[in-house]
C-alpha cells in the first residue's frame, strides 16, 4: 500500500499567457505574450507531494521559500521574476515546517527528494533537506546553473552550497510510450520519465500501486485540462516537445486508471481523494 500526500506550501500567481500558451504560437512569441498579457489567474497552489512507500518516504519536489518576497532575493536583472510571477510564502509555510507539522523531521524522515526540475518554486524549499539524498535529472540541471538557468527561471545563486544531487539519466527501459525511465524503487512501482517541453529536461514522477497509477507530473503540464486539450504553456522552450509531451502522457494515463496530479493543479487533491482518474477528457 502507498499512500500519497499533497502538501501546499504557498501560492504562485502567473499570467494567463502563462498558464496556456496561444496555438501557432512559437516559444518566443509566448514570452512575448506572457510579457504583454494584462491578465493574471488567480494564485495557483504550489504543491510537493510526499510518496509513503514500504522502502522509505520519497517527497517530490520541495516548493518555493518566504525568502522570494525579500528584496534582492530576486535578481532584479530578470524582469520575469519580479514582474511576471508573484509567489507568496509564509515561513509556516514552506516545506520543513509543513512536514514537522505532520510529525516528520524533514532532515532525518525523507529517504529521498526527487527533483522534477530546477525552477525556484520547485528547489526553494531544498534548504530543509541538508542530510538527505536529492535525486535530480542531469539533463535539467545543466541548463539551470549559472546565467542560463537564471536566464530560464533558476535560481542557482539561491541554492544551498551543499547541494551535490544526485544526477541520473533516463537510462532505463521504455514504459509505454515514453521512450526510456529511470527507476527510483527496488521494486520498481516509482521510477521516472522524460516530460520534457515546459523545461528541458523535466521528467514526471510515476508510482504504480496496486491498481492505480498516480501521475506526478511537476510543470510538465499545469492542470489536468490542458493535458486533456494537449495545451503547451507559454513558458516551453519548444510547443512541439510540450504536445508531444502531454500525447505521451495522455496515451499513458488511458492505458492504466492513473490520477493526474500536477504541482500546481488546484483540483489534483480533490482527484486523488476522489480515486478519480484521468479518462482523456
Ligand atoms: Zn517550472
Amino acid at each position: 500500500m502507498i499512500r500519497i500526500t499533497p502538501i501546499e506550501t504557498g501560492k504562485a500567481r502567473m499570467k494567463t499567457a502563462q498558464k496556456t500558451g496561444r496555438d501557432g504560437r512559437g516559444a518566443f512569441g509566448r514570452k512575448v505574450d506572457i510579457f504583454r498579457d494584462r491578465n493574471w489567474v488567480d494564485p495557483l497552489p504550489i504543491f510537493c507531494f510526499l510518496i509513503e512507500h514500504p522502502e522509505g518516504r520519497f517527497l517530490v519536489d520541495t516548493g518555493d521559500t518566504w525568502r522570494n518576497s525579500v528584496p534582492g532575493y530576486l535578481p532584479r536583472w530578470n524582469p520575469f521574476f519580479t514582474r511576471e510571477v508573484v509567489i507568496k510564502v509564509a515561513p509556516l509555510e514552506e516545506i520543513g515546517p509543513r512536514l514537522a507539522a505532520m510529525g516528520l523531521d524533514p532532515a532525518r524522515d525523507i529517504e529521498v527528494v526527487i527533483l522534477t526540475h530546477f525552477h525556484h518554486d520547485h528547489t526553494g524549499g531544498l534548504d530543509h533537506f541538508p542530510h538527505n539524498r536529492i535525486i535530480a535529472p542531469r539533463e535539467n540541471y545543466e541548463v539551470s546553473r549559472g546565467l542560463m538557468g537564471m536566464m530560464m527561471g533558476c535560481l542557482p545563486q539561491r541554492w544551498p552550497v551543499w547541494l551535490k544531487p544526485e544526477l541520473v539519466d533516463m537510462d532505463g527501459p521504455p514504459v509505454g510510450p515514453f521512450p526510456a525511465s529511470h527507476p527510483i524503487t527496488r521494486d520498481g512501482s516509482i521510477f521516472l520519465v522524460p516530460t520534457p517541453g515546459h523545461a528541458k529536461g523535466h521528467v514526471s514522477v510515476v508510482v504504480r500501486d496496486a491498481g492505480i497509477t498516480y501521475f506526478l507530473a511537476g510543470d510538465a503540464t499545469y492542470t489536468e485540462a490542458n493535458l486533456a486539450n494537449g495545451k503547451a504553456d507559454g513558458v516551453t522552450y519548444d510547443p512541439t516537445i510540450s504536445e508531444a509531451t502531454l500525447r505521451a502522457i495522455r496515451q499513458f494515463a488511458t492505458s492504466e486508471p492513473t490520477i493526474i496530479l500536477p504541482a500546481h493543479d488546484p483540483d489534483g487533491p480533490a482527484r486523488l481523494a476522489a480515486g478519480r482518474t484521468f479518462t482523456g477528457s
